[in-house]
């Protein structure tokens, strides 16, 4: 059951028991991570919660927040149905490289095919930031190039942080 709100014509807001969330405790594991979720293939926002407790179960990450859920227009290749984007914050030992790994993999059990650029997908994980680090390399930047210009990013994130 989610809490629905139009933003306007093109953004929706979605808000459930498991998005936006908090955890009480607080983490001993050592770094901070934001990972932007989005996806466009069948039922996304089901498949969010399925990945909340795949990620709860996981004694190398933590789940610290998820923000609400966002569904926006996609951009790149427009000709696709619209996105639902959230964030999530964990706290995990991996390394960058190891915890991109990690995601790489979450992405394929929850059924990514890869095929073109800013193609339709079931499930994407970006890391946004990664503590306060700044990465290039080939496989890895950080922080996510442009964010500061995606709505899918910067809503969920602003309500998140508020
Ligand atoms: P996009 O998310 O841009 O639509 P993909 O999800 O297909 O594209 O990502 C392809 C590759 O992007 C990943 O295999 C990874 O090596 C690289 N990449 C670079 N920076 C990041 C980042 N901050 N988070 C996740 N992937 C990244
Ligand atoms: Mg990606």
């Amino acid at each position: 059951m989610y809490l629905k709100r139009t933003l306007n014509d093109e953004l929706i807001t979605f808000k459930g028991l498991r998005f936006p969330y908090k955890k009480n405790s607080k983490s001993s594991l050592r770094y901070r991570v934001t990972v932007g979720i989005g996806g466009n293939i069948g039922d996304v926002k089901r498949r969010f919660e399925h990945l909340f407790f795949d990620i709860k179960k996981q004694s190398r990450v933590e789940l610290i927040k998820t923000s609400l859920i966002l569904k926006n227009p996609p951009f790149g290749y427009k000709n696709q149905d619209d996105f639902f984007n959230s964030i999530m914050i964990l706290k995990t030992s991996m390394t960058p490289k190891v915890f991109l790994n990690y995601l790489l993999r979450l992405e394929k059990k929850f059924g990514r095919k890869r095929s073109f650029a800013n193609a339709p997908r079931t499930l994407d994980l970006d890391i946004i930031f990664f503590d306060n680090r700044v990465i290039a390399t080939e496989k890895l930047t950080i922080p996510h190039p442009s964010w500061q210009l995606r709505e899918s990013v910067v809503i969920p994130l602003s309500e998140i942080q508020s």
